[in-house]
C-alpha cells in the first residue's frame, strides 16, 4: 500500500475536510471519520484523490466507539501512521446567563468531546503506530486568550495543549511526535454566527490581513507537523492567527 495511513477525526466538513483533502493530495490514504454525517463523509471519500480511503463512524467521547473506530481504521489501512484529533464542539454558555444545570451539562459535554475524545482516540491509535508516527491536535487560540462566553471550550483546548506536551515527552522514545495547532477564527460552520454583522467585522479586523483563516491554511500547518521532517517540532503549539493580537 502506498502513502501513509492517516486518521482525521471530524473530517466530514470544515477544517477536518480540508485536512483530509490535503493528505490525500500528497498521496496518503485517509480514514474520513464522522459522527452523524455518513453522506457528507462518503461524498468526501469519493472526492479524495488517490485510492484506499475509508469512512469510519464514532462518537469520540464514547470510549468503546472510539476504540472500535480506531481498530477499523488500523485493519482497513494497515495501521495508523498519522492521527489528527480535529473533531470538536463549541458552546455558548455565559456564566451569568445559564442555569446551573445548563452550566453542568455544557462543561461535561464539551470536555467529553474536546478533551476526553482525543484522549480516547489517541490511546488506541498509538497502539497501531510505529516509529515515525505523528499526532497532531487541533486546539484553539481560546486555550491562551480566554473564551469569556465559552469557558468550557477554552479549558478543554488548554487541556488538549497540555496533553499534547505531555505525550510529546512520553512518546518520543517510540519515535512518535506530537504537535498542536491553535488557530483563531476559521471560516467554517462552527463559527458562522460569530462572523456575521458588526461582531464579524470586529473579528476580521483583529488581524492586519482583515480576514479570518481559511480551513486550507490550517491544513497546511497540520501537513507539516505530520510530516517525517517534523520530529523536531514535537511538543510545539503553533499559534496560527494571521498576526492577530500583536498590535499594542
Ligand atoms: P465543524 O463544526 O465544521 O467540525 C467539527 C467536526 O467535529 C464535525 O464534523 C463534527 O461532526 C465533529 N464532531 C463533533 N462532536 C463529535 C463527537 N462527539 N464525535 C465525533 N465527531 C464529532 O468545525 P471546525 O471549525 O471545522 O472545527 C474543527 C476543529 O477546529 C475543532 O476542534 C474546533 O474546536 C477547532 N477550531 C475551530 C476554529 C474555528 O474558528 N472554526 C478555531 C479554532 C479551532
Amino acid at each position: 500500500m502506498s502513502g501513509r495511513a492517516v486518521l482525521v477525526t471530524g473530517a466530514s466538513r470544515g477544517i477536518g475536510r480540508a485536512i483530509a483533502l490535503a493528505f490525500a493530495a500528497q498521496g496518503d490514504r485517509v480514514a474520513v471519520h464522522h459522527r452523524n454525517s455518513p453522506d457528507l463523509a462518503e461524498q468526501l471519500r469519493a472526492e479524495l484523490p488517490g485510492d484506499g480511503h475509508v469512512v469510519v463512524r464514532a462518537d469520540v467521547a464514547d470510549p468503546a466507539e472510539a476504540r472500535r473506530m480506531v481498530e477499523e481504521v488500523a485493519a482497513a489501512l494497515d495501521g495508523v501512521d498519522v492521527l489528527v484529533n480535529n473533531a470538536g464542539i463549541f458552546a455558548h454558555h455565559p456564566i451569568t446567563e445559564v442555569t446551573y444545570e445548563e452550566w453542568q451539562a455544557v462543561w461535561r459535554e464539551t470536555l467529553d468531546v474536546n478533551l476526553i475524545g482525543p484522549a480516547n482516540v489517541t490511546w488506541n491509535a498509538v497502539r497501531h503506530m510505529g516509529r515515525g508516527g505523528r499526532i497532531v491536535n487541533v486546539s484553539s487560540r481560546g486555550a491562551f486568550r480566554g473564551e469569556p462566553d465559552s469557558p468550557a471550550y477554552g479549558a478543554g483546548k488548554a487541556g488538549m495543549n497540555a496533553m499534547g506536551q505531555s505525550l510529546a515527552i512520553a512518546l518520543a522514545p517510540l519515535g512518535i511526535a506530537v504537535a498542536t495547532v491553535a488557530p483563531g477564527f476559521v471560516e467554517t460552520d462552527m463559527v458562522t454566527e460569530h462572523l456575521k454583522g458588526e461582531r464579524g467585522d470586529a473579528i476580521r479586523t483583529q488581524s492586519p490581513f482583515g480576514r479570518v483563516a481559511r480551513p486550507e491554511e490550517i491544513a497546511a500547518a497540520v501537513l507539516y507537523l505530520a510530516s517525517p521532517a517534523a520530529e523536531w517540532a514535537s511538543g510545539t503549539i503553533v499559534d496560527l492567527n494571521g498576526a492577530s493580537y500583536l498590535r499594542s
